[in-house]
């Protein structure tokens, strides 16, 4: 299958290129790109790394698959010594002093972390804008978003600088992203991934995930990076998805869409006809497709939102320049608080603590807080239906092309209700893939909770008939 990770694998062990060369190189198109994909280098660290690789290749001794293979990280990750900003004014000087679980095992593997790269901050947005370090900028068109909230991820992955990177994924940010680049990215079912290390944002929700450019890298990757962790008491053991497990799709006798989705007023109509041609190829090899009944996308926004800001607000408020962060100082401590939130989080979100801490506040949280956590269980209910009836569902990744650079930043509305295809499968704790096929901003792949290698059985199959 194709493999960038294996295609440079076999390059370091036939010795056609040195770890040293490759990571210089990569270093190099990161320092020289104008994408503003890069919040830091780690430049000395991989250069020291990746002498000790060639320095076990020379004398002969066994590299593992991912030793070697540069990466790159979302900005929201823990990584000892490094900077971890969130892409925020708060913590633009704040030095990670312990590694997240899914980054040490891929250290432990030998991958070579290249960078920290640029978001949205504390994962709050759709376009890689809301961020210290500017705009990212799409990897396709430079005059488009990079999309979010993990955008200079995906323009890496897309412009090789990095063969892979893990983003993070609360309500669409792996998978938005790599529809709007052309690349692979997974968001696991919810759990499968530890989270320690990284920065919550919605915690019910936020999922660590790969981005690559072929199906087999996220399938390395995901293999490396899963499993139970006592730092997360919401991870669980998962089998290793197996190369040979995913060759054969026998298993998928029937697919299901969501009807809403395609007869929205929002979709654009080149990504609906796109969408139903992609719909016909599939019924061609014989699979049974269903058309499925799903939430208003208004539903499923409205509780995706409330929930996230909900939950991000409360993991916020431990930012207040006392332990982390630029403090600053005030004439008493509640107005040091008050300014140093006020003056280091982005308007975005500030919006979005607000709007949290309205819906969590007495006389509102019944109304608002706890309407959208019985939404949310029924919309979990909704696809355990779904999952009896279909093996997996299908839809776009998003109903329009990427905006221009600056029309996301003028009405927050519209960009919450461009994440409508993404959120629900969030909010289902659902492994969802998103493969560069089928559209403009590609197809979304789900199948049911603790499903996934499913998810890549279709894919796999959907890659050669689309
Ligand atoms: N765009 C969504 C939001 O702003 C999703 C972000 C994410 O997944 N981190 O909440």
């Amino acid at each position: 299958m194709e493999s960038q990770i294996r295609t440079i694998h076999q390059q370091l062990i036939n010795k056609e290129i040195t770890c040293t060369q490759l990571v210089q190189e990569r270093l190099e198109l990161l320092k020289l790109n104008t994408h503003v994909t890069v919040n830091s280098l780690l430049e000395a660290s991989a250069l020291e790394s990746a002498t000790k690789v060639d320095a076990k290749i020379k004398s002969g001794q066994e590299i593992g698959l991912l030793e070697g293979i540069p990466f790159g990280i979302k900005d929201v990750y823990m990584l000892q010594g490094t900077y971890t900003s969130a892409s925020s004014d708060l913590l633009k000087n704040y030095k990670s002093s312990y590694t997240a679980t899914a980054i040490q095992k891929l250290l432990d593997a030998g991958a070579i972390p290249l960078v920290k790269e640029n978001c949205d901050s504390f994962g709050h947005g759709s376009s890689s804008e809301n961020t210290i370090f500017g705009a990212v900028k799409n990897a396709v068109n430079p005059t488009l978003v990079g999309g979010g909230s993990s955008g200079g991820s995906a323009v890496n992955v897309s412009k090789d600088y990095t063969v892979f990177s893990i983003g993070g994924d609360t309500g669409g940010s792996i998978r938005q992203p790599a529809g709007y680049n052309n690349v692979y990215g997974f968001k696991p079912t919810y759990g499968r991934i530890s989270r320690f290390g990284l920065m919550a944002y919605a915690s019910s929700t936020d999922c660590v995930g790969p981005i690559t450019k072929s199906i087999e890298d996220a399938r390395i990757v995901l293999n490396t990076i899963s499993g139970k962790d006592l730092k997360d008491q919401t991870t669980y053991h998962s089998e290793k998805i197996l190369e040979e497990a995913i060759l054969n799709s026998d298993a998928i006798k029937t697919v299901g869409y969501f009807k809403n989705f395609l007869e929205s007023d929002a979709i654009d109509t080149q990504i609906k006809s796109d969408f139903l041609a992609s719909i016909e190829k599939i019924k061609s090899k014989g699979i049974q497709v269903k058309a499925l009944d799903f939430f208003e996308l208004d539903t499923l926004v409205s509780t995706y939102y409330t929930l996230a800001m909900a939950e991000t607000a409360s993991n916020l408020s431990r930012l207040d320049g006392t332990n982390y962060g630029n403090r600053i100082e005030g004439e008493n401590l509640k107005e040091t608080y008050s300014i140093t939130r006020s003056e280091n989080f982005s308007e975005e979100t500030k919006r979005r603590i607000v709007g949290g801490n309205q819906v969590l506040s007495q006389g509102f949280s019944d109304e608002i807080y706890l309407k959208g956590l019985s939404l949310r269980d029924q919309i979990a209910e909704n696809f355990k239906k779904d999952f009896m009836e279909v093996d997996v569902i299908l839809s776009p990744v998003t109903p329009n092309l990427p905006p221009a650079i600056g029309d996301s930043l003028k009405d927050p509305l519209a960009m919450y209700l461009s994440d409508a295809y993404t959120v629900g499968f969030s909010l289902g704790q659902l492994p969802t893939l998103t493969m560069p096929k089928g559209t403009e901003t590609g197809l979304q792949i789900t199948a049911a909770k603790n499903n996934d290698e499913l998810v890549f059985k279709f894919a796999n199959f959907l890659k050669d008939i689309i």
